[in-house]
């Protein structure tokens, strides 16, 4: 099929506008001819393209067109299921698959396809409220959503799965694996601030304070892993470092990233783990974002930003407690007077190597912060004891 551009008109223009004001990228108002692909129809179609992952061109060719179709799907307008082989698409599956990740429900990833995965999650779900577990998401499965509301979601039993499985894997590092995020990389070098003749950036930091870390964990005992190089080619998006982390199976998620202002005076460290503003919270990746957040601030100095709930792909999507860490800002020339120093960063790594083993320590037996003689962990942690 031709596609259709800018220019055009006719009724599949109207569809499309359709289809784009239902999902909030197109002002109804906005232009007073339905018909017609206006400027702020490419507009809006070439954000719909990056949102989805499509080449972005402002034109609805076939690609864009399946997309679209399968975006003006609201959930709970159709009763959707495991169909096969050609399985159900659409924004509706993905509003259902975003629901049950955030109740705690194990659906892999917000794709929009009903797949297996997400057809064992619903099953789950209506079994745990009652209802017969065929997986499939019809009218019931609908008012049962409804019912319980974003509010209630006191069960999360994947955060309790989360607390169960820390519970059960006791205090040592030895053979948990921890997987360390540098962000930005590739073509995106994150902030960056010239200074005199050099070029501090974000993507160069954050990886060295990565590669020290994987070296502290690994004398611990952890199983570390990267999520990128020093040099990638290219920069992989969040959610494909959430998935990665979930391949591993990683015990703990670390992201780490430097922050940025234009006011010289902001400063400080700060960290997020998931949660919504509704109070949905990932109680592990909560209680890991203190710790990382307590022990920076103690062995560093650095401001306290404090932590902070965010539904961000990156926590959302990790299925262990994971943490993004704002080391600071480059652009604060006290905090980037500090970062630039490669014993600054082995302190911010010391830090977070504490925060990660008191992750493991029985609350009632937790030290405090800023107790943990790093030099001394892996002596301690191979012996399976706590510190004193
Ligand atoms: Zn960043």
């Amino acid at each position: 099929m031709r596609p259709i551009r800018s220019g055009d008109r006719g009724p599949a223009v109207t569809e499309i506008r359709t289809i784009l004001t239902g999902l909030d990228l197109l002002t109804s108002t906005a232009s007073p001819a339905v018909d017609e692909f206006d400027l702020d129809t490419e507009r809006a179609v070439r954000a719909f393209q990056q949102s989805r992952g499509l080449s972005v061109d402002g034109r609805v060719g076939s690609e864009t067109w399946c997309a679209l179709d399968a975006a003006r799907w609201r959930l709970g307008a159709r009763t959707l299921y495991h169909a096969v082989p050609e399985p159900l698409t659409g924004e509706d599956v993905r509003s259902l698959q975003e629901r049950l990740l955030e109740m705690g429900y194990d659906v892999g990833r917000a794709d929009a396809i009903y797949g297996i995965r997400t057809s064992r999650a619903v099953a789950q779900f209506q079994r745990e409220v009652g209802l017969t577990p065929d997986g499939s998401c019809g009218p019931h499965t609908m008012n049962a959503l409804r019912r319980i509301g974003r509010k209630v979601v006191g069960g999360r039993p994947q955060w309790l799965r989360e607390s169960d499985a820390i519970r059960q894997s006791g205090p040592a590092l030895v053979g948990k694996t921890v997987v360390i995020d540098p962000g930005h990389g590739g073509t995106d070098p994150g902030m960056v601030v010239p200074d005199g003749p050099l070029r501090w950036t974000e993507a160069d930091l954050v990886h060295d304070l990565a590669s020290r870390l994987e070296g502290r964990l690994a004398a611990s005992g952890v199983r570390v892993q990267l999520t990128r190089g020093p040099a990638p080619d290219s920069c992989l998006p969040d959610t494909d470092r959430a998935l990665l982390a979930n391949s591993l199976g990683a015990d703990v998620f670390i992201s780490l990233h430097l922050d940025g202002h234009a006011n010289p005076d902001a400063e400080g460290v700060a960290t997020y783990h998931y949660g919504t503003n509704n109070g949905v919270t990932s109680a592990t990746g909560e209680r890991l974002a203190g710790l990382v957040q307590r022990e920076i601030v103690a062995r560093t100095g650095l401001r306290d930003c404090r932590t902070h709930a965010k539904t961000w792909d990156l926590l959302r999507l990790t299925r262990m407690p994971a943490v993004r860490v704002e080391v600071g800002y480059l652009t604060s020339p006290a905090d980037r007077a500090r970062l630039i120093d490669p014993r600054f960063r082995d302190r911010v790594v010391e830090a977070i190597v504490a925060a990660v083993q008191r992750m493991y320590f029985p609350i009632e037996l937790d030290v405090p912060t800023g107790s943990i003689d790093v030099s001394e962990l892996r002596a301690v942690v191979t012996a399976g004891t706590v510190v004193d």
